[in-house]
Parts: C-alpha cells; structure tokens; sequence
C-alpha cells in the first residue's frame, strides 16, 4: 500500500535514517544517482536528479523545482492561470521511499515517485500524486472503501535509426503475431528481466494490433501504487527499447489513421476486503454500489475525457470501432463500450471482477485520470445512481433511437469539445480543486492552440515523441 500521509519539512519520522542507509545500500549496489520523477498537467513524465548521497537529504527536505511546469504544454511552451505559470516561486520534491527501485534498464540510477509540497510545508494544490492520495483517503474515510487499479499499457516499437522524426516500426508480421514476438524477442526477454529485477508483476506481454505495436500489463495495485508503477513501467520499456537501439512512442497515435495506444484504466472498489463488483444480487454478480459507481464513471465520461484524454492526438485514436471505447455505453465484455464490466473467470470473480475504462491513454496524467474516475465514479455510490441497460456489440450499429433510448452518446470528438465538458463538470472540478481545474483547462486550450490548423499527419507527428 502507498502511504497517504504527506511529505513534511525535516522528513516525517524514520525517513532520514531510512534515506541514510538506503543510500549506503544503493551505492553498494553501483547506483549513482536517483532519478525524481512527476508527471505534469499535460501528461509529460518530467525528471530532476540527485547523486545517491543526497537522497537522505532529499528525504528531509526535498529538492527545488520551479512550479511552473504545472503549466508546461507538450512542446515545453508554457500558459498561465491565475495562479500556475509564473516565474516566480519554487517547490520541494519529495522522493517516496516506498516506490524506490533500482533501475534494471540504467544501470547506475535508481528512481522514485515525488510529492510536492510548499516551501511553508504545505500540500501543494497542483501535485496530482497529492491530488490521488487525497482522493483515496477521502473514499476511505467517508465510504469505507479501497480501490485496486491496472493501467494497461500499449506502445510502439520503432526504429532507433529511423530519419528525425519519423516512425519506422522495428518489427513486421501480422496483430498478434508470433513473427514479431520472435523479432524483438530480445528486447522483450530483457524487458521482462528489468520489470522482474525491480518487483514488476508482469500478468502478460504481447504483439498488438498496429504496426510494432506491443502491450504489457501488470497486476492491480492500490491507485498512487498503480500510478506510479505505470510511470515505471514506461520508464522501464522505453530504457530496455534505447539499449537494444530501439525507439519506443506512447504517443496515443503514433500515425494518423490507424489503432491507436490505449491505456485502459481497470478499477475496482473494495468494502472490508471484499470485491463490490462480484458477488452481488445486481448484473452480472454487481452489488447495488458497484452499479451505482459505474453509472457514476459512465455520466461523466464526456468530461472525464479531458483528463483520460486530454492530447489533440487522442482525439485521433478515440474513433469508432478501433477498441477505443467512444461511446458512452458498458457492457460484459464490451470492447466497443466505454465501459467493459470485467466479471473474471468462474472460480476467480471475487478477486477478478473489474470495469475497465477504454477511452484512457498515455498521454494522461496517471495521477489525474486516476482521482477523476474515482471521484464520478464515487458521485454516483453517494448518488445512487441508476446504470442504464447495457449494450452488446459495437455501439456504433445502434440506430439513433435506440442509442437515445439507453443514453449512449459518442464522446468528444475533439480536445475542444472535452474541454468544454469538463469546465461545465462541476463534480470534476471540485474533486480537483480550483488550481488543478484551472490548470487542467490553461493546459488543454494550450495544446488546441498549439496544434490549430493542422492536419492529422501534422498532429500525430507534433506529439509522436513526447510521449
Ligand atoms: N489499441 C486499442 C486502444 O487504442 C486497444 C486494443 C485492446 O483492446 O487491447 O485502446
Ligand atoms: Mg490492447
């Protein structure tokens, strides 16, 4: 489990020794430096580093950083709110002890997740980490729940000697393939080995459906765990990819026109131990709550895609009939549907069953789009919200009477769009917070800015080595 206690100036009791005789370990083991890592408003994973014999230091009382990168674009441009985006001011980061691992892809670094907080000690409204761990003490204390999440992760392997700019996919043969499972077999064996090496439960790994395209996806964790651990993971897949001379994209379209990749979110509530999505008197073994949680996800889709999606190239992939989940639907085993109910297999459903989120990728914020599922999906438990019928097939095939029948709508077609959703949200925006709403839209008009009249070709190319 992640702590939910924050960061405090001096180092919260046991931190400093534990930091001291980390380092000690760590530079026994050849690590040189740790790596402290965030992710930003735009979804951009950002670093700053420390040599190994600063990380007690750090521990006590963090390491500067400017806290206008809340309000970086993409392309490292930066807006404003009334509040993010000045020049002015600093931070203190926080490396989490907890999630510190050796890096078995660079040799020589370790890497841990960060909080931010003020230099007064206090919780800095922009820091999503802060943000999820706020959201999940939250539903603990009022609800009596925990949360298990998996981010799936999906990436294109390319050329490391592709032209500047270009993506040439570094493995041929069909989705699925077993040619291209035997082409970057080397690559993946050394993959599996570092997420081994650095405590990674890796449930599978495979070729995917668009060229060089692969998938890997790890076992659920509490929802910071499980943030992090996709920050990690791309980390990871991106370091193994460099040394086998491979350049990997997370990008959600890495070419304009075809599949994209998706970073479907699995999510499930947990009461006292036990799973609300199994088990129960409601569909498919639901409990009344888990309905209600997934009718709550479900209503705030169009929103939440300005968090889940919030790229101009997402708009790109979140097309229909293409696995991306654009329709604001759920059904058992949908994969058209926003919404999948996972029941799990017979004999396993109690641990198994989930509803797993398809209009997510990995330009989002892991932190964010975390907390905003949580929070709808918590409006709806508080709310008692009813879950409409559920859909079979793919959504796209419903005539528009039966779609306005079951309140199936297609979401966003654009970043615009979402974004207008998400600022007439007020449930988003509360659970954010003015700072991070604000920055979250300051962000998101940025990038349709930057990005205003360009084709897809042009888009797909703007963010296909950012992510
Ligand atoms: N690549 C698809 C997406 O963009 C998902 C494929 C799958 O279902 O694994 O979401
Ligand atoms: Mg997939």
């Amino acid at each position: 489990m992640s702590t939910l206690a924050d960061p405090v100036p001096g180092g919260r009791p046991g931190d400093v020794e534990r930091a001291r005789a980390l380092s000690g370990e760590l530079s026994g083991r050849g690590v040189h430096g740790v790596v402290l890592a965030y992710v930003d408003t735009a979804g951009v994973g950002r670093v700053k580093t420390v040599p190994v014999a600063g990380l007690a230091s750090a521990a006590a009382w963090g390491v500067g950083m400017s806290p206008v990168f809340d309000t970086f674009l993409a392309n490292d441009r930066i807006v404003a709110t009334d509040v993010l985006g000045s020049p002015d001011g600093d931070l203190r980061l926080y490396p989490d002890l907890d999630r510190l691992v050796v890096l078995a892809g660079q040799p020589g670094w370790a890497w841990a997740p960060v909080d931010r907080i003020t230099q007064d000690g206090d919780r800095h409204p922009g820091c999503s980490r802060t943000f999820l761990r706020r959201i999940t003490a939250g539903a603990a204390r009022a609800h009596g729940l925990a949360f298990k999440a998996g981010i799936e992760i999906e990436w294109a392997v390319g050329l490391g000697s592709a032209p500047d700019g270009e993506f040439v996919p570094a493995a041929s043969g069909p989705a699925y393939g077993a040619t291209r499972q035997v082409e970057l077999s080397a690559y993946t064996a050394d993959l599996l080995a570092a997420c081994a090496a650095q405590g990674v439960d890796v449930d599978q790994i495979h070729p995917e459906y668009a060229p060089g395209q692969f998938e890997i996806s790890v076992a659920a964790l509490d929802p910071v765990g499980a943030a992090d651990r996709s920050v990690l993971v791309r980390q990871t897949i991106r370091a193994v990819a460099h040394r086998h001379g491979l350049r990997v994209s997370f990008s959600p379209a890495v070419t304009a026109g075809g599949v994209g990749n998706g970073g479907h979110v699995h999510l499930s509530a947990w009461r006292d131990g036990v799973n609300l999505h199994a088990g129960g008197d409601r569909r498919h073994g639901m409990t009344a709550g888990a309905e209600a949680f997934a009718a709550g996800v479900l209503a705030r889709l169009p929103a939440l895609t300005a968090v889940t999606a919030p790229s101009p190239a997402s708009y790109l992939r979140l097309r229909p009939s293409q696995w991306a989940g654009v329709f604001t639907a759920w059904g058992l085993e949908t994969r058209e549907a926003a919404l999948r109910l996972v029941r799990g297999t017979a004999g396993r459903r109690a641990e198994q069953a989930n509803l797993e989120v398809k209009p997510v990728d990995l330009a989002a914020n892991p932190y964010l789009a975390l907390g905003c599922l949580i929070a709808a999906g918590l409006d709806g438990l508080t709310a008692g919200a009813a879950l409409p019928e559920e859909t079979t097939g793919d959504p796209v095939r419903l005539s528009a009477g039966e779609a306005a029948a079951r309140g199936v709508l297609r979401l966003p077609v654009s970043l615009a769009e979402a974004v207008a959703e998400f600022r007439g949200d007020e449930v988003l925006r509360a659970a954010l917070g003015p700072v991070l709403a604000d920055a979250v839209t300051a962000v998101r008009r940025g990038e349709i800015d930057a990005v205003d009249g360009q084709d897809d070709e042009r888009v797909a190319a703007a963010y296909r080595w950012v992510y």
